[in-house]
C-alpha cells in the first residue's frame, strides 16, 4: 500500500474479506507488511482460508495445550518465527490472546 522510508505498510482485514469482512475502518488494521505476512502464516485454516479473530484465538489455545504460560513443542519452526514477529519473542499464549483481542479483533 504505502512505499516510503521505513517499512511498507499494508491493510489487514480483521474479518477476512473471503469470510464476509468489509472495508469499513473498524475492520481494517494498518500493519507492517512483514508482520502481516507472519499473521497469515500463523492463522490459516487447513482449507487455506484466512482465520477470523475468533478462530485465531481458538488456534492459540490449541497450540498452548495444556499450558497457557508456555508454548511447549506445539509450534513448528516456521510458525514459531511468525509468532515472534507478530507477538514478540517468547510471548506466552496468554499474552498473545490479549494482543489478538485488543489489536486484531
Ligand atoms: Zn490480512
Amino acid at each position: 500500500m504505502t512505499k516510503g522510508r521505513g517499512e511498507q505498510l499494508t491493510r489487514h482485514h480483521k474479518i477476512p474479506k473471503s469470510r464476509g469482512g468489509g472495508d469499513e475502518p473498524s475492520n481494517i488494521k494498518i500493519v507492517k507488511a512483514r508482520i502481516h505476512r507472519a499473521w497469515h502464516t500463523l492463522f490459516q485454516n487447513s482449507d487455506k482460508t484466512n482465520m477470523t479473530p475468533i478462530e485465531a484465538l481458538e488456534q492459540v489455545k490449541e497450540w498452548a495445550v495444556p499450558d497457557l504460560s508456555s508454548l511447549g513443542v506445539y509450534l513448528p519452526t516456521k510458525k514459531r518465527h511468525a509468532w515472534n514477529l507478530v507477538f514478540g519473542e517468547n510471548t506466552t499464549p496468554a499474552k498473545a490472546i490479549k494482543i489478538i483481542t485488543k489489536e486484531w479483533s
